[in-house]
């Protein structure tokens, strides 16, 4: 768990609570109408912290992107997800993630589609991801990919193309740039992974990183369910809550999205 969720309380929570009002404001009185998206990762495996995230969304009808790790999901765990899913219905796009969501880089930054592969096991591994979740998805699969740790090589990307993905989701800024044909849908905001050592820069940083986001006119802010603790819930509902009722601003899927940008 990252420090900005530690001593979530009293005066900070409620410094926190103001200043996100103001910053949400202020983007939309900067940068016009800004776009947001969720965009929650590490997905398949039902559980306590899976249906509280699914919950908050549904209670603020507010859309989700789901990346979901092929191998993870089951056709029996699909059917635990699937009431979720029947409710969201077009608010929820659910979308591929990394096959396995394993690091197959022996130095430098964690990949599981870089440079140290074979293109021919990258490919192999897409196709594959893709066949099992549109067989157990259906009609609900959404041709998008977010690669884990954001980021994966151009060979990557020009696969997906091939395979016919219509957008990929990394981190702001990462290079290298997609192909022709390839929509790029970028996160800007880390609520759940953060590196900052104290509550406070942490906080400055999330800040940042949301009016950076509003800058660029799509907004992307990314989850991680299964490190949210009671503070990290707290947080999201007062997003939730404000991004749901501050005019100028609206949430939207990949599907909707990539016809947009
Ligand atoms: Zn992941």
């Amino acid at each position: 768990m990252n420090a900005l969720y530690e001593d979530f309380k009293g005066a900070r929570l409620a410094a926190v609570e103001e200043r996100l009002g103001l910053t949400l404001a202020q983007g939309v009185e900067k940068h016009g109408n800004p776009l947001f998206f969720f965009r929650a990762d590490d997905i398949g495996v039902p559980g306590r912290n899976f249906a509280r995230m699914m919950e908050l969304f549904l209670q603020y009808r507010l859309p989700l992107c789901l990346a979901v790790v092929p191998t993870w999901l089951t056709r029996q765990r699909w059917e635990a997800l699937v009431p979720f899913a029947n409710r969201g219905g077009g608010l929820f796009c659910w979308h591929q993630h990394g096959w396995r969501h394993v690091n197959h880089e022996v130095k430098g930054k964690k990949q599981e589609f870089g440079p140290a592969r074979p293109v021919s096991d990258i490919r192999n591994d897409l196709a594959k991801g893709r066949q099992r979740l549109e067989a157990i998805l259906s009609h609900r699969f959404a041709p998008f990919f977010t690669p884990p740790w954001n980021r994966c090589t151009l060979e990557t990307m020009a696969a997906l193309v091939s395979l016919g993905f219509e957008g990929i989701s990394r981190s702001a800024g990462n290079a290298p740039e997609p192909p022709a044909g390839l929509r790029e849908i970028s996160v800007h905001v880390d609520l759940h992974t953060r590196k900052e050592p104290s509550p406070g820069l942490g906080w400055q940083a999330l800040f940042d990183e949301l009016s950076q986001g509003m800058e660029s006119g799509v907004c992307g802010i990314m989850l991680h369910h299964m490190r949210m603790n009671d503070a990290a819930f707290l947080f999201l509902e007062f997003l939730l809550r404000q991004i749901a009722a501050q005019k100028g601003i609206e949430a939207a899927t990949f599907t909707t999205l990539a016809h947009r940008i």
